[in-house]
This record gives structure tokens, sequence and C-alpha cells, in this order.
């Protein structure tokens, strides 16, 4: 492994000096992508600027939106009930991510900066329609996490930029989300597929008796019978990993849900629909047409999932 120097700057400002100054030099959060790029000689920087002293980054924000910072880690999400409770999709994605070793050290911003097809923060994310918050020595820039990401490992970041966080909206009342992830074993393995929904619904029945039936019912009863309830879908989002060169929307099939009744036939055309905007390869982790069949599977099972939640 060839030498490298390590830096480590408690301010933004200073880091992006740093990163000025050094000229060959790149981030590391959580070192657990970077490290493992370092030793199979796919980069060779001579500095590495550390962000894991910079307080400013490690904060999660309930304000009037919601701020993850990004050198929050995974094991630090996991544990937030509040994004448990509200941002249901995020807490379903850090709970598979890795080991806790892992998580422990592990950030929210490598996850996303890094943007492997398989990242399990990306998918959530892009159903909440999250904003990428980006500091450079102008000041700070924001854009659509749906236009950060370029392609396998690539993002719409200059050189030297440092992504500060994460910016999202508070959901409306009766939204629920989900994330899930398909891969071979349930632990330290990377997606074959993943599908994140996040649905916003308009019930027309009264919403005690729904929140009852969601609460005293076993999941199960409570599916089969959701769909007979007369819920309308306010706003749909549906996004999918693996499935493409960058985590994807399947706008075609949210569009197709919203302002729809939620029927089982609704659901089926949605999932049809997102299969169809897939556009897998063959890999050695799964063939093309197995991950555009379970892309079907997991955004019915997703979106089932997030109706429910939105009465929990
Ligand atoms: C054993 C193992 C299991 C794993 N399992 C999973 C898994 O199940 N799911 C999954 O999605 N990933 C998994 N990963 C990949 C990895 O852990 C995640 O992608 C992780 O979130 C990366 O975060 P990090 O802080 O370690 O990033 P780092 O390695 O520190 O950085 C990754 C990239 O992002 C850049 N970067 C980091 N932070 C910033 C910032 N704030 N601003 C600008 N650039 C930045 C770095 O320069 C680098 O290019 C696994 C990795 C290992 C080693």
């Amino acid at each position: 492994m060839k030498r490298f120097d390590y830096h480590v700057p408690q301010s933004i400002e200073e880091a992006l000096n740093l990163f000025k100054s050094l000229g060959d030099a790149i981030y590391i959060a959580g070192g657990t992508d970077v490290m493992v790029n370092i030793k199979r000689k796919k980069i060779s920087p001579k500095n590495l600027i550390s962000l894991r002293n910079i307080t400013a980054l490690k904060v999660i924000e309930k304000g009037k939106e919601l701020k993850i910072g990004s050198c929050v880690t995974h094991e630090q999400l996991l544990k937030d009930k509040y994004i448990e409770k509200y941002y249901t999709a995020l807490h379903d994605a850090v709970r598979k991510l890795g080991s806790k070793q892992i998580r422990n050290v592990a950030t929210i911003g490598g996850n996303i900066c890094n943007a492997a097809p398989s990242a399990d923060t990306a998918c959530p994310l892009l159903v909440f329609d999250t904003k990428v918050l980006i500091r450079n020595e102008k000041g700070e820039r924001k854009i659509p996490l749906h236009d950060f990401f370029l392609g396998p490992y690539s993002v719409s970041k200059d050189e030297g930029e440092i992504v500060t966080g994460f910016e999202i909206t508070f959901l409306p009342p009766y939204s629920g989300s989900a994330y899930i992830k398909h891969s071979r074993r349930e632990a330290m393995d990377l997606a074959i597929v993943s599908v994140a929904t996040r649905l916003t619904l308009s019930p027309e029945v009264d919403i005690d008796f729904l929140k009852r039936e969601a609460g005293e019912k076993t999941y199960s009863e409570f599916e089969s019978r959701l769909l007979s309830y007369g819920i309308t879908v306010k706003e749909a989002r549906i996004a999918m990993g693996v499935v493409a060169p960058r985590p994807l929307r399947a706008k075609e099939a949210e569009d197709y849900l919203c302002g729809k009744r939620l029927t089982d036939e609704a659901i089926r055309e949605a999932s049809e629909i997102a299969s169809s905007v897939a556009k897998p390869r063959d890999t050695l982790r799964g063939e093309a047409w197995y991950r555009r069949e379970m892309v079907k599977v997991l955004t019915r099972r997703a979106i089932l999932l997030s109706a429910k939640r939105a009465f929990d």
C-alpha cells in the first residue's frame, strides 16, 4: 500500500483550505469505502483529509426541515427514534447495512458520495425528495439528490467540495415509507436489487377506525383488508437500486399511482411499470431478468408496507 499523510481538520473551512493547499488529496469519513479502494490500488492519494473531527457534520437537526449531517454514522441513524417513526425507509436501510462494526464508523455522506448502485441509503433518501447540501470556498449550494447521482461511483460535485449534509422536508400526515433490500443473506451482503417507496394517503374513511385496525390487527390481517378501505394515493415515490448505473426513480409508476384508489390492481400495475423502467444488467450477483421480476415483487410489498405505516 502506498504511503499517505493523514490530516484531521477541525472545521469545514480548514478542510476546504487543506484540500486547496495539498493538491493530491481526498476526503475520508468512515473510510469503509476509501480504505478498501486504497488497498485494492484503485486509488493512491498522497493525502487523506479526515472529516471525522468536524462536529458540525455529525448532527441530526429537527427544525423546519430534517437535516442529517454528512458524517452522521449509520448506527446513529439506526438509534434515532424520530427517523424510525417518520422516515422509516431510512431506518429499514441502515438496519440492514453492513455489520454493527461497519455502521459504527461508516457515514451517510460516504454512502451517498461513493455512489455505488447498491448504496442502501440512496433509495430511501430519493423517496424523501432529499436535497444535498454542498460547501465550497464560495459558500453553500443545494441540489436534488436525484441530480447528484451521475453514474456508478460518480456524483455531481467538483473536486474539493464537501457534502455537509442532507435536507429533507417534513412529510405530510398519513405518509408511510419502506425500503426492502433483497440479498443472498440477511447480514453483511450487498443488495441484488432494492426498492424504496413512500406514499402519502388521503383516507376517505374514519381515521381513528383505520388506526385502530392498523394497531390491533396483525400485519397480514390489516394488509388483506387495507385495499377495501377506499384510500386514495395523494403522492407516491418509488426508487430502485441496482437496476441501472445509478439509483433510479420510477417516475412513470409514481405518476400512475397518484390520485388512484389504492387497490390490488393499481399496486400490481404500478409494480409492472416500475419493472419496465428498470434497466438492470447481468452480474455475478444476479441476472437482469431476475432483477426485473424482483422489482415487481418488492415494489408491491413496499407499497403495501408504506400504506400500512401511514397509519402507525
Ligand atoms: C464489510 C463491508 C460491508 C459493507 N456493507 C454495505 C452495505 O450493506 N450497504 C451499503 O450500502 N454499503 C456497504 N458497505 C460500503 C460502505 O460501508 C458504505 O458505502 C459507507 O456508508 C461509506 O461511508 P464512509 O463514511 O465509510 O465513506 P468513506 O469511505 O470515508 O468515503 C467514501 C467516498 O465518499 C467521499 N466522501 C465521504 N464523505 C464525504 C463528504 N462529506 N463530502 C465529500 N466527499 C465525501 C470520500 O472521498 C470517498 O470517495 C460496506 C463496506 C464494507 C467494508
